[in-house]
């Protein structure tokens, strides 16, 4: 595929948040573009006098407009799509480039709706999957077949934060001549942006950093704009559009993404060398940390390690119960990426169809908490962690 990142750009992702898209019309017109709450748009009837038929389920209204050529600005892609979920751009970007017969190679640690996605839907509709753990850059060659279309990887994983350099199977994908589509949720592109490293596709689920505030459900797929308009033509097949009040406020929390992503950073940093410290813990993973098996890699790849935290208390699953039922600033709720912290025990949640042995294999076991560390004031949330500590010797 051609895309691939568009060269350097003028403004740093901090500019470009704020003002990729801005006011373009006359004095008197609005600095915060207004939320064009209309499924059609006036056409004048004849195909020769009128241009591009508008229509919300196409993604052409206005607003999510707005969205995607904010997103390719920030992505450094050539275009964008906005969809109605990130599980909506993932399968529509996938349908737009697999056909019955074809084969996806994916990596095994994998957001759990996206590998049932795989290894169930799909191939109940005769497309095939392996899924390989990436650690070795030949396992991806090794599971290639002349059928293989794509190859897919989640950077960072969720939960697990392994970080696999995206480069090598970049190029690999090229040699290949098939398609590598990175899901970056959980970086946001202020963190990573996959298109720079090689990466053909990147999705993004536009629900959790890109909103930023746990009040809508958003997904984006960027790449070429050819292929762009591949995963148009499935939207406006399937229907997944995102609404116009939702993509208003998407463009709006992506404003402050930047500082947002500042704060969990810095955050996520603080808590995570604190946790270090606590005797309860058998580990703490976060990318940031040198005790982090990737922490080389996303040193070199990403912008900052992160909101998102995970820990492993010594007491398995009673310990993570007692934990987070001891909270009181965290909220106990899955999803991620919210100005406010998160905390979920992936084994109830995101990861919940998979058996008690896929979940091992995966690394994640019985006592593992994943934190999305919110922009909340770093000692309070060190606090309320304090007490679910002692909620843990209480048991
Ligand atoms: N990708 C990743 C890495 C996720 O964590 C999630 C949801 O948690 C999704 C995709 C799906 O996003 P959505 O819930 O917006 O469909």
């Amino acid at each position: 595929m051609g895309s691939k990142a568009r060269g350097v750009p003028r403004h740093g992702l901090s500019t470009r948040v704020v003002h990729a898209v801005g006011p373009k019309g006359e004095p008197g017109s609005p600095v915060v573009p207004p939320i064009v709450q209309s499924s059609t748009f006036l056409y004048g009837g004849f195909p020769e006098e009128s241009g591009e038929i508008l229509y919300t389920r196409y993604g052409n209204n206005p607003n999510q407009v707005a969205v995607a050529e904010k997103m390719a600005a920030l992505e450094g892609m050539e275009a964008s799509l906005v969809l109605g979920s990130g599980m909506a751009a993932t399968s529509m970007a996938l349908l737009a480039l697999l056909r019955p017969g074809d084969h996806i190679v994916a990596s095994r640690y994998l957001y759990g709706a996206t590998r049932r996605l795989l290894e169930g839907e799909f191939s109940n509709r005769g497309i095939s999957a392996t899924l390989i753990d990436p650690e070795g850059g030949r396992e991806w060659r090794q599971a290639m077949s002349d059928r293989t279309r794509v190859l897919f990887l989640e950077l960072p994983v969720n939960p697990t934060l392994r970080v696999f350099d995206p480069r090598p199977i970049a190029k690999l994908a090229e040699e290949e001549g098939v398609s590598l589509v990175v899901d970056a949720t959980f970086a946001s592109p202020v963190n990573l942006r996959p298109g720079e490293l090689g990466a053909d596709v990147v999705i993004q689920s536009a629900t959790k950093y890109l909103g930023g505030h746990s009040d809508l459900i958003a997904g984006v797929v960027s790449g070429s704009r050819g292929f762009i308009d591949e995963v148009r033509e499935m939207l406006r097949l399937y229907g997944p559009a995102l609404d116009p009040h939702a993509a208003w406020l998407l463009e709006r929390g992506i404003r402050t993404l930047g500082v947002r992503m500042d704060r969990h950073n810095r955050n996520a940093m603080e808590l995570a060398q604190w946790f270090e410290e606590q005797p309860e813990l058998e580990k703490v993973i976060y990318p940031g940390l040198e005790s982090h098996p990737d922490h080389r890699v996303a040193k070199t790849l990403m912008d900052g390690f992160g909101g998102m935290l995970e820990i492993q208390l010594k007491g398995g699953g009673p310990a993570a119960d007692a934990f987070t039922r001891a909270l009181r600033i965290a909220i106990v709720a899955p999803s991620l990426g919210g100005v406010e912290t998160l905390v979920s025990q992936p084994r109830y949640t995101s990861h919940r169809g998979l058996s008690a042995e896929d979940l091992r294999q995966i690394g994640i076991p019985e006592g593992y908490v994943r934190i999305s560390v919110g922009i909340e004031d770093v000692e309070d949330l060190q606090n309320d962690f304090l007490g679910g500590l002692e909620a843990v010797h209480q048991l």
